[in-house]
């Protein structure tokens, strides 16, 4: 069964969130970005995929009644986000 794989950048570009299907479960992954020069800190990183078998620095396992909560959620912040926008320019605007 082909899987959408769909991978969203944190505004910092430090971090990214995969978001993917699992049959009929949604899987959120944030990873982190930061590639560190210091071998401490790759070793770190091995040693983690080694300990939890996951690349990941946490991981949300959601149903279908979660993910449309979800999806209202990302909806209405959109709104709101929008709303600001539009205000933020109306207000620059008028002076
Ligand atoms: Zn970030």
């Amino acid at each position: 069964m082909p899987q959408d794989k769909h991978w969203i950048q944190c505004n910092c570009r430090s971090e990214a969130l995969l978001l993917e299907s699992n049959d009929d479960l949604a899987l959120l992954s944030v990873y982190s970005l930061q590639h560190s020069p210091l071998w401490r800190d790759r070793l770190r990183l091995v040693w983690k995929i080694i300990r939890t078998g996951t690349p990941f620095t946490d991981q949300i396992v959601l149903g279908k009644e979660e993910l449309k909560e979800l999806k209202r959620a990302i909806k209405t912040t959109t709104k709101n986000i929008e709303n600001y926008e539009r205000t933020k320019r109306t207000e620059s605007i008028e002076g």
